[in-house]
């Protein structure tokens, strides 16, 4: 019989569905693809066998129902290509959870008891949690015979102390809610971190990386050895930095201020702050290559927004440089992270006092892999490290399937 080596990862969101099919022999991609606009007339699947030679991608537009019928759809494409999911060589599902809470610190084999509890955090995850549950009840019932795996956002974060994770509020009152501040983006913040350390040529433990996930959704992380200290996002995604649609961080009376005289109910303010906000409320765009591109061409708006976003950056790497007392290195991951060398000068720029500084020409220099962008003096790292989520989700749970 041969040993099972390939693991099913699966990203479900609320209308949508990711995935990745991986080889673990060498975490090769057989297949990756999506489901968008589940629940909708016009949902769309893209599937891209990479096992097959010569395979091309195959796009389908028509009404997907819900999750079930998503997976399903994923299922017959895999089969096309002999990648069913009812081969034997399937070793696990991998599922990203988007939040964990404090409970649970680490990739966990799905039972009764452990949907129940990621149900239970439902209240702290309304938008992603519920998803979440959906693909995995789907696949349970696809095989119910497969390790199902949950890899948590908020995990990485678990090893925060209550100083850094704790907010001033009456103790009470925050333990009765479960208000803390929980952190996401854990498994990048996770593997990046430590691909930084290989680039760097030491262990996680020898190494203290302030970590800057800017995507759509950005968030920072203070880690010394290895370990979390600190993190932006709180108890929800919308904490800390300036994103493509979310504000960071605010006056929590901003927000009394738009129901008491603006007049707005919360869930305006919930929905002005989480999709108005960030670049796109500051000057109508939310991606970074168009907004570097107006002021390239003298958009006033559009330099604003950016100098906010880098002015905010700059914070969260001045503070995380005090929480760590020692930065071994500062890495930039995710789709701004990657690709935006103006946003990565920018951040960096007049931080010399803190050993930081990028050479303009290793910044300019497009690169696939990890690789660093600091002069090579300079006493702290700057690095780029490409985030793999997938792989980390797939890597965590092969090794928690055969032991
Ligand atoms: P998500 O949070 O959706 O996973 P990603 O990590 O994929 O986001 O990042 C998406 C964002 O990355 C885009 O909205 C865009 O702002 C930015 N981005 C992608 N490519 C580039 C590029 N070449 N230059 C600047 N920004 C880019």
């Amino acid at each position: 019989m041969t040993t099972p080596t390939r693991v099913l990862v699966l990203n479900s969101g609320s209308s949508s569905v990711k995935y990745q099919l991986l080889d673990m022999r060498d975490t090769s991609r057989l297949a990756v693809g999506l489901v968008e606009r589940i629940g909708e007339d016009t949902s769309r699947l893209k599937h891209t066998p990479l096992a097959v030679e010569g395979a091309e991608t195959r796009e389908f537009e028509g009404p997907i129902a819900d999750h079930a019928a998503a997976l399903a759809a994923v299922a017959a494409e895999l089969a096309k290509d002999g990648l069913g999911l009812d081969s034997p060589e399937l070793a696990a599902v991998g599922h990203r959870v988007v939040h964990g809470g404090k409970y649970f610190t680490v990739p966990t084999v799905i039972d009764d008891a452990v949907l129940k509890e990621i149900k239970r955090l439902i209240p702290v995850a309304p938008l992603h949690n519920p998803a979440n549950v959906m693909g995995i009840e789907v696949a349970m019932e696809l095989r119910p015979d497969l390790p199902q795996v949950a890899v948590f956002d908020t995990s990485f974060h678990t090893t925060m102390p209550e100083s850094a994770a704790r907010y001033a509020i009456d103790v009470a009152t925050a333990d009765e809610h479960r208000i803390h501040r929980y952190g996401f983006h854990g498994t990048s913040h996770a593997y990046v971190s430590r691909e930084t350390a290989k680039l760097l040529g030491k262990a996680p433990a020898e190494v203290n990386v302030i970590v800057l996930h800017l995507g759509n959704g950005a968030s920072a992380s203070a880690v010394r050895g290895g370990r979390c200290v600190d993190t932006s996002m709180g108890l929800t995604p919308l904490e800390g930095l300036v994103m493509g649609t979310r504000s960071g961080d605010i006056d929590p009376a901003v927000i009394f201020h738009l129901n008491r005289v603006a007049g707005m109910d919360i869930d305006t303010i919930d929905a002005l702050l989480n999709k108005k906000s960030g670049m796109i409320g500051l000057c109508g765009d939310n991606d970074m290559r168009e907004i570097t591109r107006r002021m390239n061409e003298g958009d006033d708006s559009a330099r604003l927004a950016f100098e906010i976003y880098v002015h905010r950056l700059k914070k969260y790497i001045g503070a995380y440089s005090a929480v760590l007392g020692h930065v071994d290195a500062l890495t930039f991951t995710a789709g701004v992270g990657e690709n935006s060398t103006a946003v990565r000068e920018a951040a960096v720029a007049g931080l010399e006092g803190f050993g930081l500084a990028v050479d303009p020409v290793l910044n300019e220099t497009r690169a696939d892999g990890a690789r660093l962008i600091s002069p090579p003096a300079a006493r702290v790292a700057v690095a780029v490290v490409p985030t793999d989520e997938e792989l980390e989700i797939a890597t965590s749970a092969y090794a928690l399937v055969r032991g």
